[in-house]
């Protein structure tokens, strides 16, 4: 960690999926030093386990602070019923009433279509956009929701940027390339940076997996599929590399904003692609070839996350309170696979430096504690309409003692556009949403 800065400052981690059994097991071999080293250095505790098990829904209680009923998300993606908005949710009760043919002919119809999500979906303030409205800077990267990028004191790279990439090497197609980034002159670095999935080179696969130069060739041209590592490999590792370089070139180029979000996908789908082949966990579709070739590809991809979370936080300021959280676990569902949907494994939650006590194991915490906590700890007012408390287990005595806990009533509604930002290419989005593993 450098000195430059001396305000206090945030930098919340999103891994989507990082288990803490995984964890606890590879800390024991000493494979996760940096991890391990966080954990111990501050404080960390199991979320309660949420339910539904979604991570569009979990991840938007996080940063909200508050539960689906209030901010609206219930799924990766929603209903237009000729100019209405409907939510998954509210055609699923329609569904179990019989209307099943009905449903499926006015789809056929197009009078029904599915909308991939965007912010404008999201009924509350997003964190990001509480700091900014208090006039503190912000820098956010492939947050959920974070599309279309709004203009804050700082800079905001969509979650839409991976697929705009992609657009680029597709035949047909026109993508909204409109606000994927504020301000607009990150855009060209930001296309830089993006890491093409087709041109991944040998080693990188072979770093997570023993295959040779012709199974690597078929896993280049692999058409997506879902849960399926040869597909999914290039698009899970480019994505979260492409978050890495984003994330290390802001941290170069602009001063560190006092609140900082990233969002890393990989560990969620490299999970539950992979994860039955790993030693512990065979199982009997499992060939004993495929698990001499993947049964260490997700121990080698937790390794790499733990050196990428080495590389971010030493770049950031001493003074600096880092969290790094998940949004479930992983277990062996009824159905036998790798997954969270049923299960429902906890996700995990981890505080260090600035403020933070050393050695804590913090119990009972929920996904709607991270935002009030954040904003105490950010030195803002939490809002009474928020449905978690602040962690102050986590905080160090002589912090809370000289910052009492503010409240405010409400932090207000968002502006947004009236209806979602739809585009003609909804169907492009929702077959690249697929393909990184946002839809299924
Ligand atoms: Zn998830």
């Amino acid at each position: 960690m450098n000195n430059s800065s001396n305000c206090k400052k945030l930098l919340l981690i999103a891994i989507d999926g990082l288990s803490f059994p995984l964890l606890q097991k590879w800390f024991a071999m000493g494979d996760l030093p940096f991890l391990e080293r966080l954990m111990e250095g501050g404080c960390y505790g199991l979320l309660k386990p949420f339910t539904p098990s979604n991570s569009a829904v979990i991840w938007t209680s996080i940063i909200t602070g508050m539960n689906p009923r209030k901010h609206g998300i219930d799924s990766f993606i929603y209903y237009k019923v000729g100019e209405r908005i409907v939510r998954k949710t509210a055609i699923k009760k329609m569904l179990k009433c019989g209307i099943r043919p009905l449903f499926r002919w006015l789809q056929k119809k197009e009078y029904v279509r599915d909308v991939p999500f965007s912010l404008s979906m999201v009924q509350q303030k997003m964190l990001w956009e509480l700091f900014a409205q208090e006039d503190r800077s912000v820098g956010v990267i492939n947050w959920w929701y974070s599309w279309p990028a709004c203009e804050v004191p700082g800079f905001i790279i969509s979650d839409r940027v991976h697929y705009w990439r992609l657009k680029e090497r597709g035949k047909n197609g026109s993508l909204p390339d409109t606000h994927l980034v504020y301000p607009d002159s990150l855009f060209d670095e930001v296309v830089k940076s993006i890491v093409d999935p087709l041109a991944l080179p040998v080693d990188v696969y072979q770093q997570f997996m023993k295959v040779d130069r012709r199974e690597i060739e078929t896993m280049r041209n692999c058409h997506y599929k879902r849960h399926q590592l040869m597909s999914e490999f290039k698009y899970l590792y480019s994505m979260d590399e492409s978050v890495k370089k984003l994330a290390l070139y802001c941290l170069k180029e602009f001063p560190q904003p006092d609140f900082l979000a990233f969002y890393f996908r990989g560990i969620d789908i490299i999970s539950h692609c992979a994860l039955k082949y790993d030693s512990c966990n065979r199982d009997s579709h499992v060939t004993d070839k495929e698990i001499e070739q993947f049964g260490d590809t997700v121990h080698e991809y937790y390794c790499h996350i733990d050196r990428i979370l080495k590389e971010l936080i030493e770049k950031v300021s001493v003074d600096t309170t880092v969290m790094v959280v998940s949004d479930h676990g992983f277990e062996k569902e009824p159905d036998g696979r790798f997954g969270h949907r049923k299960t429902k494994p906890p996700g995990l939650l981890i505080l260090n430096g600035q403020n933070v006590r050393t050695g804590l194991r913090v119990e009972n915490a929920s996904v709607y504690d991270i935002t009030p906590t954040l904003l105490y700890l950010g030195g803002l007012p939490v809002s009474k309409e928020m449905d978690g408390v602040v962690l102050t287990e986590c905080v160090e005595e002589i912090f809370l003692q000289n910052h009492p806990i503010q409240f405010i009533e409400s932090y207000g509604s968002p502006l947004r556009h009236k209806g979602p930002v739809a585009h003609d290419s909804d169907e492009e989005i929702k077959e690249r949403l697929r393909a990184l593993g946002y839809l299924e």
